[in-house]
């Protein structure tokens, strides 16, 4: 699989994150709606009616999230290009896989991140390996994807990212404090030197990162809602998703990595 089957493409998905998933009204989506259910937005074609006008009609959440390409694999894989309207007896097995499908793909995102230079034998062919094991399960049915424990699978691949990560911020010196988990909430980290620094599952929600340097820092997990990364220099963090990149603030300085886009929203 290549980088681009692990970004949504939703010119081939049936809108599954607009049905299957569930909705709470909040900042993120002006109304609720359960799994299942579609949302009143969605046209027959599976496009969204108000994807231009998505932030200011109040559905931020969906400008922010990213499928990692499930929604692709499901709907033209999984279930070969049958759609739940034209064919609805496939609805819930259909809404049931996507998720498992999901983190599959976030894994395989986070394993090709995960073969940077600095990882040598034997790491390069366990994740290689690792790679290959979760492609194979995302060519499963329904039915075994709906049985796959999957949490099993994320925990014996954590093993080996947390060993990747660890090699990719081992060249930084000297080494960095470990910020794993850290309440960073509203931080003030402005121009910060945070080079290969271990954020992994750090909560960074509206910290201010204006100019700082987040090279070969972990992200993995981390909580990057509204934090500020205008003039941030990101382009060689680890693991870091197109997911979080949208759910923060950018600017035209903002450097990332070359498998991650732009997002829209951001201003110059
Ligand atoms: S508003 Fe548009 S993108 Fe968001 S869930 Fe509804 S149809 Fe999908």
């Amino acid at each position: 699989m290549e980088r681009a089957d692990l970004r949504a493409d939703c010119a081939n998905c049936f809108g599954l994150c607009c049905v299957a998933l569930p909705f709470a009204a909040s900042s993120d989506f002006a109304l609720t709606k359960d799994a299942g259910q579609p949302c009143p937005n969605l046209s027959q074609d599976f496009r969204c009616g108000i994807h231009s006008r998505l932030r200011e009609r109040g559905f931020t959440g969906c400008t922010v999230y990213d499928c990692f390409g499930a929604g692709q694999k499901t709907s033209q894989v999984t279930f070969g290009g049958r759609d739940w309207r034209a064919d609805p007896a496939t609805a819930s097995a259909m809404f049931a896989a996507f998720p498992v499908q999901r983190q599959l793909h976030e894994l395989l995102w986070y394993l090709a991140d995960a073969q940077t230079p600095a990882v040598g034998e034997p790491l390069r062919t366990e994740l290689a390996q690792a790679y290959a094991e979760t492609e194979a399960l995302t060519g499963l049915d329904a039915p075994a994807l709906r049985a796959l424990d999957v949490a099993a699978h994320r925990a014996k691949v954590n093993v080996l990212l947390t060993r990747a990560g660890e090699l990719a911020r081992a060249a930084v010196r000297p080494k960095p404090k470990d910020r794993r988990g850290a309440d960073l909430i509203g931080a003030r980290l402005r121009d910060a030197d945070l080079r290969g620094v271990n954020l992994r599952g750090a909560y960074l929600i509206g910290a201010d990162l204006r100019g700082a340097d987040l090279r070969r820092a972990e992200l993995i997990g981390a909580d990057l809602r509204g934090a500020d990364l205008r003039g941030a220099d990101l382009s060689e963090a680890v693991y870091l998703t197109q997911f979080q990149v949208n759910a923060a603030r950018g600017d035209r300085a903002t450097r990332l990595p070359a498998t991650l886009d732009r997002p829209a929203h951001w201003t110059d």
